[in-house]
């Protein structure tokens, strides 16, 4: 579909009355844009116009028959997206609500993380992965510091029995 300057300023309008900003907890500051409503109709219009994003019912959110629509995207460059198609419609407030939580500090995707979260390389040498986990990772160099650790706390209780 061909977006026109009319529907991006009628989905402008209409997120800026029902859109919400929001960041994750975890991954840590993903932004988060959702747009929810009881009308089917408006919120499909509304992910046409985006052209991505997912889609969530929420039945007896608003009393017994009724389901709230909400459309929403959680990933960085979706957001981005959402954000820059609405800004010239959008108010000072959202404009800065959204500067925000694009500038929120990040934790990067888990697989895609090069480093250990005390800073070892992720390289083929330091990495063992978890057999029956595909997908995930351990930092060698901090295992061998943990088993260290444990085994000196032993020796120490074994003395002092
Ligand atoms: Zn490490």
């Amino acid at each position: 579909m061909e977006r026109t300057r009319e529907d991006l300023a009628w989905a402008a309008g209409l997120f800026e009355g029902e859109g919400c900003l929001t960041l994750s907890q975890r991954p840590r500051n993903a932004p988060i844009v959702t747009m929810g409503m009881m009308d089917k109709d408006v919120v499909d219009r509304f992910e046409v116009i985006m052209g991505f994003g997912k889609r969530y019912q929420e039945a007896e959110r608003y009393g017994p028959g009724k389901i709230f629509y909400r459309w929403q995207t959680t990933t960085f460059e979706h957001a981005q997206a959402t954000i820059a198609m609405l800004w010239p419609w959008l108010g000072e407030r959202r404009k800065q609500r959204a500067a925000e939580i694009l500038a929120a500090p990040r934790t990067p995707h888990y697989r895609t993380r090069t480093h250990c979260k005390h800073g070892h390389l992720y390289d083929e040498e330091n990495t063992k992965h978890w057999v029956g986990s595909p997908g995930t990772r351990y930092c060698r160099q901090c295992a061998a510091h943990r088993s260290r650790v444990s085994y000196a706390k032993k020796k120490r209780e074994m003395k002092e029995v």
